[in-house]
């Protein structure tokens, strides 16, 4: 018995009709590597690059940030490893990169707006990802994405890192795929125009609730209004991963509520294919993924969608146990 429950615990997640569910970990520093492979991760949905830039006291270099990203795409084995580029300002500051002081950082100058305005330190970045692919399945993800020009640029300079890498004799792969991060509303409501640029989507549920529910996420006193369970975050999910279908591509989401098993049953119905959350929660999510049949969390999904907030989603959840 014990042996069959290991084999279980390594095994991949389907549904109990057989739908597969990729089960990913958050990774926010190289020690979650660890555990991460030992809880048999499917791959990673979600590796935050702060903490190379956070722990550093100058800008990382490309040579270090290659090996950050050799070392997690190696431990993976060739299973994806989702990375995002550098996602600063908001609450994270950076002393050496002189950021100016804002009324509002979580409506400022962050993630993919400072990098496409920074292009050298962006071009670091994507260099060192471009080299550190030859070394596992690397997906490039882009943070904080509002419009489809900005998707559009940060390609371009992807793409200009890679031509001036390969005319200088450095060996890139050529299967890399490249995707974006829903979590500013805007990105949620035109996902069907966003989805025709890129691989896959990622939903990042802690921005999108505090930018659809207007509460900050670090805010105490509001803290009653933030919740990602609320039907309008919902709503933008379900728009998101409609649009992934009809565009074919993948569609992941790696903010808290990933990781949240009470809401699996949910995510699954509303179309998500991938879940990606911190490490710890990986055995017990696909344990609830096997028990789930898609038609029946589709219905649930439904419903849930036509309640008037968070508490009436969880009553519903927990009516249905
Ligand atoms: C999110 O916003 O849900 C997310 C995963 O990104 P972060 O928590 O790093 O802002
Ligand atoms: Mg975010």
């Amino acid at each position: 018995a014990r042996e069959a429950a290991l084999k279980e615990a390594a095994a991949d997640a389907y549904t109990a009709d057989g739908k597969r569910i990729q089960t990913f970990a958050n990774i926010g520093s190289l020690n979650d590597i660890e555990l991460a492979v030992k809880n048999h991760a499917e791959g990673v949905g979600l590796f935050r690059t702060e903490f190379l830039y956070l722990e550093s006291d100058h800008w990382p270099t490309e040579e270090e940030q290659y090996q950050a990203y050799a070392k997690v795409l190696s431990a993976f084995n060739g299973r994806p490893v989702v990375i995002r580029t550098l996602d600063i300002g908001g609450d994270k500051d950076l002393p050496y990169a002189d950021l100016p002081k804002e009324e509002n950082p979580f409506l400022g100058h962050r993630a993919i707006r400072y990098c496409l305005a920074n292009p050298d330190v962006f071009k670091t970045q994507l260099k060192a990802l471009l080299r550190a692919s030859v070394h596992g399945n690397l997906w490039i993800m882009f943070p904080m994405i509002e419009n489809l020009s900005e998707i559009r640029a940060a390609k371009a300079l992807l793409e200009e890192c890679r031509q001036e890498l390969t005319s200088a004799g450095t060996e890139v792969a050529d299967d890399i795929k490249v995707g974006i991060m829903i979590e500013v509303p805007a990105a949620a409501v035109t996902a069907d125009l966003l989805a025709k640029e890129v691989d896959f989507m990622s939903i990042g549920t802690n921005d999108l609730t505090q930018y659809t529910l207007a509460a900050d996420r670090g805010n105490e006193q509001v803290a009653h209004l933030y919740d990602a369970a609320h039907p309008a975050v919902l709503r933008l999910v379900k728009m998101t991963c409609d649009a992934a279908d009809q565009a074919g591509i993948l569609v992941g989401m790696c903010g808290e509520l990933a990781g949240d098993v009470t809401m699996t049953e949910i995510l699954v119905g509303l179309g998500l294919h991938e879940l990606s959350m911190s490490a710890s929660a990986i055995p017990e999510v696909k344990q609830r993924v096997r028990l789930i049949d898609s038609a029946k969390a589709k219905a649930l999904a439904d419903k849930a969608l036509q309640l008037e907030d968070g508490d009436q989603v969880r009553a519903l959840i927990h009516s249905q146990q």
